[in-house]
């Protein structure tokens, strides 16, 4: 996903390009082991102008993410989309003095070395905003039984009796305070 900057001309140029086969994206968790993201269907379309020498990109990204659900342990998947714009200046002088330009609040400011802009870690820095803290594969996931660890999506279990119980227990207790 590269564009080289002589070939944007003065209207802008619009892109569109996908990818089927597949991102995997995770962030390595204290004890080893990777949670990770996998994003399939990718589709961007965006508009790169130029003028002078800085670079805007401006567009819309959509992707299917596949997650662990954070509920009952099973895959699930959902449709994500982002909209984003870059603004990108030459990489002029001295390298360590750019990066020391570069504060929290311009997240969205970058800079290009050359003629070439690689649009691939701005696709990916997008879709890793996209992951969710708490991923469910549906809203009304009914997670795994605490006593059993069955799948309550696809069954009830016997232990759901006593969960009634508890939950009449409770109210017993809230009549009782009256
Ligand atoms: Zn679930
Ligand atoms: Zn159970």
């Amino acid at each position: 996903m590269k564009i080289n900057i002589n070939n944007i001309p003065d209207e802008g140029l619009h892109l569109r390009f996908g990818d089927r086969s597949g991102w995997r994206l995770g962030d390595h968790l204290p004890d080893g082991t990777e949670e990770t993201a996998r994003f399939r269907d990718l589709d961007v379309r965006c508009l790169v102008r130029k003028v002078r020498e800085v670079v805007f990109i401006s567009g819309k990204l959509g992707s299917v993410l596949t997650m662990t659900c954070d509920r009952c342990l099973e895959e699930g998947e959902m449709f994500v989309e982002a909209e984003f714009s870059y603004t990108l200046r030459p990489l002029t002088g001295l390298p360590g003095e750019a990066e020391t330009e570069l504060t929290a609040e311009d997240l969205d400011e970058g800079y290009y070395e050359g003629d070439l802009i690689d649009l691939t870690p701005l696709v990916r820095e997008q879709l890793l905003l996209q992951i969710p803290m708490k991923f469910l594969c549906r809203p009304e996931c009914r997670g795994l039984c605490p006593r059993c660890g069955a799948n309550l999506n696809t069954a009830p279990c016997s232990c759901g009796e006593g969960k009634i119980d508890e939950r009449l227990a409770v109210l017993r207790n809230f009549r009782g305070r009256e």
